[in-house]
């Protein structure tokens, strides 16, 4: 707390990952020398630069795009202890789910995870309330999916007001934010108020991502995703009012390119560790081995998508503007 009683916000550390990557930790994502050599540094590298631990499948929304529709029981926090350890060296650790707030325990989760890890929770936020001062200062940042104003976010996610208060409340224990949104051609017009509202929240970073053709996306209607040259000039658009808005926060938006395919690690509560999105798999997963059962560095050694994993995460295969510039 300030003087003044106020919460006062963590200061934003940059972290060494290793393989020249450190961990930025103000706008949130990884960064490296320009010429580091990305094919290189990701076939030296013993293990990812981040993964996906899902420690439910559960959640409170059903938003229109969500590829989690399957269910699977929890994991226990003794299963979750044996992956902590098997993920050693691992950089930054997403504790996602579903929701990851559903669980009661969620803090007990933080508690064995936040020495080892960059931490970040992908969150609706509508359990922030309760998890907030139980989590704050062991958190780096947390990443609320929203997707702009009210209107729009509950045509294609849930309750904005729900998600706000728990914002709110996660903000008033200083826990960092960035914000991610999945971006629909009916969705485009509304973007600068995301950023906006991720400017107002001190948002690290903006995430647009375009929706996966699995889960509900299956019944969105086609005209619902954009074309490459539609990403490209939307982010082009967004750069520009970015600059003459000063809006502070990074921006990043992701599409889906061969050379994105399969770049995250997702772990699912059963420790079954997966390549995320792989084109032409099964539900776009591609099975790499379980990590309640081996190391991480294992998985790592045949893992296909080193390059594609240290480029996405490097910002070097999505569009990205860093903050500050
Ligand atoms: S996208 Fe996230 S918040 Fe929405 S239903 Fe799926 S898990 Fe829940």
């Amino acid at each position: 707390m300030t003087e003044l009683g106020l919460p006062s916000v963590p200061p934003r550390k940059v972290r060494e990952i290793g393989t020249g990557v450190v961990f930025e930790g103000s706008g949130h994502h990884f960064s490296a020398a320009p010429d580091v050599d990305i094919a290189a540094a990701s076939a030296a590298a013993k293990v990812p630069l981040s993964v996906i631990v899902q420690v439910t499948k559960r959640c409170d929304f059903d938003c229109s795009f969500c590829s989690e529709v399957l269910q699977l029981p929890d994991p226990t926090l003794e299963e979750l202890d044996t992956v902590r350890r098997n993920l050693t060296g691992v950089g930054r650790v997403f504790l996602s789910g579903g929701e990851p707030l559903m669980r009661k325990d969620f803090h007990e989760i933080v508690e064995m995870y936040h020495r080892d890890f960059v931490l970040a929770v992908p969150t609706n936020a509508t359990h922030g309330l309760s998890h907030a001062p139980r989590i704050a200062g062991k958190v780096a940042f947390a990443n609320i999916g929203l997707e702009g104003p009210r209107a729009t976010v509950r045509r294609v996610r849930g309750d904005y007001d729900k998600q706000m208060a728990g914002v709110r409340a996660l903000m008033e224990h200083g826990i960092s934010l960035s914000l991610s949104a999945v971006v629909y051609r009916s969705t485009l017009s509304v973007l600068p108020f995301t950023v906006q509202i991720g400017d107002v929240l001190n948002a690290g970073k903006v995430k647009l991502i375009l929706p996966l053709r699995k889960g509900n996306a299956l019944n969105l209607a086609e005209h619902e995703f954009i074309t490459q040259d539609e990403a490209e000039s939307t982010f082009q658009h967004l750069r520009g009012l970015r600059a003459e808005h000063q809006w502070s926060p990074a921006l990043r938006l992701t599409t889906w390119t061969p050379q994105n395919e399969g770049h995250m690690i997702v772990i699912e509560p059963n420790g079954m560790a997966r390549a995320w999105p792989v084109y032409d798999a099964k539900d776009l997963w591609e099975p790499l081995g379980n990590v309640l059962e081996e190391p991480i560095t294992a998985i790592w050694r045949r893992y296909r998508f080193k390059e594609n994993h240290y480029a996405k995460y490097l910002g070097r295969s999505i569009h990205a503007v860093a903050q500050g510039v």
